[in-house]
């Protein structure tokens, strides 16, 4: 059975890896790699591997990304569910520096033409299935159609808002039970959506009750949990609902790892925080992120997104 449904994209990734960025205008030697990447796959990946039931729900072309995409499903148990398109597979190129720092660049292909008439078209989908997860690299209409179609089911909602320049309208983000924007996707979100001006590189340094309420605007009736990169995690739960949680707003601390390589750090994250919810909803939500937070900080210290994801037993290891 599928705990987890992951609606999103699917890339092939070209990584770079170089001393520096490339600056405008400037040829640069880098070591080249090619593997699957795309936020949707990552955090399939991530939720599998964290020992749950994941399905996959996306739009493949008719190519060899394609068909890899459908052969490292199957190699991690994950149930795909692609629509066939007409477009090329989605494609990244990501840039990756000495100091583990990344940009990225996007071909959306196939996965800009994700219908959200495939997202229903499969009724036995949400069956069973404890949390749908999803991301902002698929069309607004689809992600809408399908965090209401989960909402109608009974299946908690996770979006990840990701990327920060993805379109977005308040009304899809309240469709979100959980909503978990890194620094840089949060400082847009406020922005855009509530009129509050914040830079992303002082999110971090805010204090607990000036964060809370700014999560409170953004979210009046869910959780959000503001992903800090090596400063860790910030959650906010409105007063309602604490998720079993004693405060309604509190940090959790990075875990100290060796990161080389923080491309899907957060993919990671949302992928392992959708499987902890899925495999045992009746813990505390603080236990979760742990989990999720551990989950992502043994990812950083590995080369790639999809393929740096860790299993559940090697999270258990190194923390117990
Ligand atoms: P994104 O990849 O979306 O930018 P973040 O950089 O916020 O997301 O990372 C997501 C999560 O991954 C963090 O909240 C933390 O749990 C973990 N993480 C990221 N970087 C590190 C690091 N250097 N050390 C330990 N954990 C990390």
């Amino acid at each position: 059975m599928n705990s987890v449904i992951v609606v999103g994209s699917f890339n092939v990734d070209h990584v770079w890896r170089c001393a520096e960025l490339p600056a405008v205008g400037a040829t640069i030697a880098g070591q080249y790699a090619t593997g699957p990447g795309g936020k949707g796959f990552n955090q399939a990946v991530a939720a599998a591997r964290a020992g749950v039931g994941t399905a996959f729900v996306c739009a493949l072309g008719d190519d060899a990304g394609g068909a890899l995409a459908r052969q490292l499903a199957a190699a991690d148990g994950i149930g795909l569910r692609a629509e066939a398109s007409d477009q090329p597979t989605g494609t990244a190129g990501i840039y990756v520096d000495a100091r583990g720092r990344n940009c990225i660049v996007i071909g959306a292909g196939a996965n800009g033409t994700l219908g959200a008439a495939h997202v229903a078209a499969d009724p036995e989908l949400l069956a069973g299935a404890r949390v749908l997860l999803a991301q902002l690299e698929s069309p607004v209409e689809t992600i809408e159609a399908a965090l209401a179609l989960a909402r109608e089911a009974g299946v908690a909602t996770l979006l990840n808002p990701a990327p920060a320049n993805a379109p977005s309208s308040i009304g899809l983000l309240r469709l979100a039970d959980l909503l978990t924007p890194n620094e840089t996707e949060f400082a847009a979100l406020l922005n855009r959506h509530v009129g509050e001006r914040v830079e992303a590189e002082a999110v971090a340094a805010l204090d607990g009750a000036s964060l809370h309420a700014l999560c409170r605007k953004l979210l009046p009736h869910g959780s959000v949990v503001v992903t800090l990169g090596s400063v860790g995690v910030f959650v906010s739960h409105p007063d309602e609902q604490l998720r079993g949680d004693a405060q309604t707003h509190y940090r959790v601390g990075a875990e100290s790892v060796s990161a080389s390589d923080t491309t899907g750090a957060g993919d990671a994250f949302n992928g392992a925080l959708a499987a902890s919810l899925a495999r045992a909803p009746e813990q505390p939500f603080a236990a979760h992120v742990r989990y999720a937070n551990r989950f992502a900080a043994l990812s950083t210290e590995r080369a790639g997104a999809a393929a740096a994801m860790p299993r559940h037993d090697e999270v258990q290891e190194r923390f117990g």
